[in-house]
């Protein structure tokens, strides 16, 4: 067992495969890798609930409907994700059926991770599968999901649904069996990196992708999963999913791929939704006083503090917070008053806020219950 990789017994797994390792370019679906990959996952179910999240729908209907190369235009690609998604979940259905696991398809959008309500039912339908021990198979609902609000690859789709359910481990199968120092294929002194502590900038800057026609993602999205699943307290590893029996290896402590390191102090759930789910509708910029407050001990927002107003949203949005050198993001938050009433109170005692807005209302703009130190 390796010491730096802290795994625990892992009861909840979540396996996401990248376009590139079921799919053939050209030939869409390919029923070989996805035989190996049901025959890893069937081998290691014995105890354990897994969710598989898969990409490839895509990548199959572009095949499927001889298209030269992956569509452009978002109607084409929602059409070849119709076409592909089902040749996709029909190849599981016959590769798992062969190890006796019942899969059931689970499409989801951004809005079913980013609206509360939807998020727990979302929740509650994967719980409710894995409970009637069934396999679910993620993707997102390309068909009819709207290109500027998706999640927009699965590396993040699976982190939140990893977060989601509670998972004890996140594994992304992709082409490659890790995360390298620098572009393995260019540069022979390249060293994969066993165990990522952190996220830090420094890591984030390895990824350098190639721009790739098969998939979405890459090593920036994968180290964005990292980011989100080690917020939520989900170790993760990335691997070579063309490894026979690499999931078997990973869960028995091998020192497969890139082990990503969760955080101590995990968010809790609801902090994680307003962490990770949500993209913030805008955002308030604070002077150096709030953002020690709020940094340094715990404070809440007031509306002393705030600078800058940004967007349009409602109260009871989720926005950014900046401040510091450069402005940069360093909190999020849901906020009590809408962006029009926040322009009218910024700056403003708290004691000054009714005469301001001829009401009365909160104290804080953002309570402390509803804040996020990122
Ligand atoms: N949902 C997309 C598909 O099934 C893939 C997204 C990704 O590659 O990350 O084609």
């Amino acid at each position: 067992m390796n010491p730096a990789r802290r795994l625990g017994r892992v009861r909840r797994l979540v396996v996401k495969v990248g376009s590139g390792l079921v799919t053939t370019p050209g030939a869409g679906a390919a029923p070989e890798r996805i035989e190996a990959l049901a025959a890893d996952i069937a081998a290691i179910r014995e105890g354990r609930r897994i969710v598989l999240v898969t990409s490839g729908a895509i990548a199959s209907g572009t095949a499927r409907l001889k298209l030269p190369e992956r569509p452009r235009s978002i109607p084409e690609k929602q059409a070849a994700a119709a076409v592909g998604q089902s040749a996709l979940m029909w190849q599981y259905e016959a590769a798992f059926s062969r190890h006796q696991v019942q899969v059931g398809q689970v499409l989801l959008t951004a809005q079913d991770i980013s609206d509360r309500a939807r998020y727990l039912n979302a929740k509650n339908t994967l719980l409710a599968l894995l409970k009637f021990d069934v396999l679910p198979i993620v993707n997102e609902n390309d068909t009819v999901a709207v290109e500027e609000i998706k999640v927009g690859d699965n590396d993040n789709l699976s982190a939140l649904v990893a977060s989601l359910i509670d998972a004890d481990l996140l594994v992304l199968l992709t082409d490659v069996d890790g995360l390298y120092t620098d572009d393995p294929t260019v540069n022979t002194r390249a060293r994969k990196l066993d165990t990522v502590e952190a996220v830090t900038d420094e890591i984030a800057r390895l990824a350098r992708d190639r721009a790739d026609r098969i998939s979405v993602g890459g090593m920036a999205t994968k180290l964005q999963a990292a980011r989100k699943a080690a917020a939520a307290g989900v170790p993760m590893i990335i691997a070579d999913g063309r490894e026979p029996g690499v999931l078997r290896r990973i869960l028995e402590g091998e020192a497969v791929g890139t082990y990503f390191a969760p955080k101590a102090d995990r968010l809790g759930a609801r902090k994680r939704w307003i962490a990770f789910a949500v993209p913030p509708q805008g955002s308030l910029t604070v002077d150096a006083g709030a953002l020690a407050a709020l940094t340094q001990r715990g404070k809440s927002l007031l509306p002393s503090g705030i600078v800058e107003v940004e967007g349009d949203f409602a109260s009871g949005e989720v926005v950014a917070l900046l401040g510091g050198a450069g402005s940069k993001e360093f909190a999020r938050g849901l906020v009590n008053f809408d962006a029009a009433e926040l322009r009218k109170i910024r700056g403003a005692k708290s004691q000054e806020i009714e005469q301001r807005l001829g009401y009365k209302s909160f104290d804080e703009v953002i309570h402390r219950d509803n804040l996020v130190i990122l």
